[in-house]
């Protein structure tokens, strides 16, 4: 495995193609797009790790996955009252399906559907409250404390965010958010500024994987659905693309992270800035390609 990850760095690195990074948030858009780290954790307990693996990005959409456990235990079926679990076909802050159905959106990997399931997170309490359940979340599944918010991509986005705010009041305009757009906003900007590295990516899938040395905080059958729903929404409309090229359950950010599950087998974190058109990391997702091929963990 270390020889297959070292081979695959080597590989990214003789491209010169690296795409390009999240234009739309300052603190996203300045950062050096030609940076690479992945790691893996394996069923036998083990993890190997190549590249920058200590860096930390922000994940951005992976956070998605995290708040998604989080309210399936907090509120459990109840949410899918509220958004459905279809493919969206569409790029990840589209508003064109949202007024088509009214106001119910398809996934909640979609912007629109990941602003509804923070807001089922959120009711009832302080947003301070609702991110230390994501946080805290994050690092058990991690089994690392090390993992924070960063107040600056928050505020970063939070600025410039109008087509978020524009998804926020469209919801509400359809009865389909219970808090003050601002306060579930705020909430989403900074549950998506948390900021990992690859190898706490990695530890953090376990639970999805079904490894046997993860914390036991996800019922199997929630993450069967979780991983579902990774494998037909996590990459967006490049979501049917990437289950052909990698055939593994994946989340994507615009932070340039992709989250990869193999059940039963093992969980990988991969990162690089550079964004292909769709939105995702254009070298992870090469990469999670090259390792796909080289590990036959394909679950087709
Ligand atoms: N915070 C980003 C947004 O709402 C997340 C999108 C992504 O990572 O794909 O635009």
């Amino acid at each position: 495995m270390q020889e297959t990850l070292t081979s695959i760095v080597a590989e990214i690195f003789a491209e010169d193609d690296w795409g390009q990074t999240a234009q739309y948030i300052p603190e996203l858009a300045s950062i050096d797009p030609k940076q690479f780290a992945i790691s893996v954790c394996t069923a036998d307990g083990r993890q190997f790790n190549a590249g920058s693996t200590d860096k930390r990005f922000s994940i951005q959409s992976i956070s998605k996955v995290f708040a998604l456990v989080a309210a399936l235990g907090r509120v459990g079926d109840q949410l899918w009252t509220r958004v459905s679990r279809e493919p969206s076909g569409t790029s990840f802050d589209s508003v064109v399906l949202l007024e088509q159905e009214k106001g119910h959106p398809r996934n909640p990997f979609v912007n629109a559907g990941a602003i509804v399931t923070t807001d089922a997170l959120l009711s009832g309490r302080e947003p301070k409250l609702a991110l230390a359940e994501v946080l805290g979340l994050i690092r058990q599944m991690s089994d690392c404390d090390d993992i924070y918010i960063n107040d600056v991509v928050a505020a970063s986005e939070q600025k410039t965010g109008s087509r978020n705010k524009a998804l926020a009041y469209y919801l509400q305009s359809h009865g389909n958010l219970h808090n003050a757009p601002d306060l579930t906003l705020g909430t989403y900007f900074h549950q998506c500024a948390i900021e990992m590295t690859t190898a706490q990516l990695a530890m953090a899938g376990r639970s999805l994987a079904g490894l046997a040395s993860a914390p036991r905080v996800i019922s199997l059958q929630h993450a069967r659905r979780v991983n579902a729903l990774m494998m037909t929404c996590g990459h967006y409309d490049g979501s049917g693309d990437f289950a052909f090229r990698v055939g593994l359950p994946g989340k994507s950010g615009v932070g340039g992270g992709i989250l990869i599950v193999a059940p039963k087998v093992a969980s990988i974190g991969i990162w690089s800035p550079g964004l292909n058109h769709y939105g995702n990391s254009h070298a992870g997702t090469r990469a999670a390609t090259m390792l796909s091929k080289a590990t036959n963990w394909s679950v087709f």
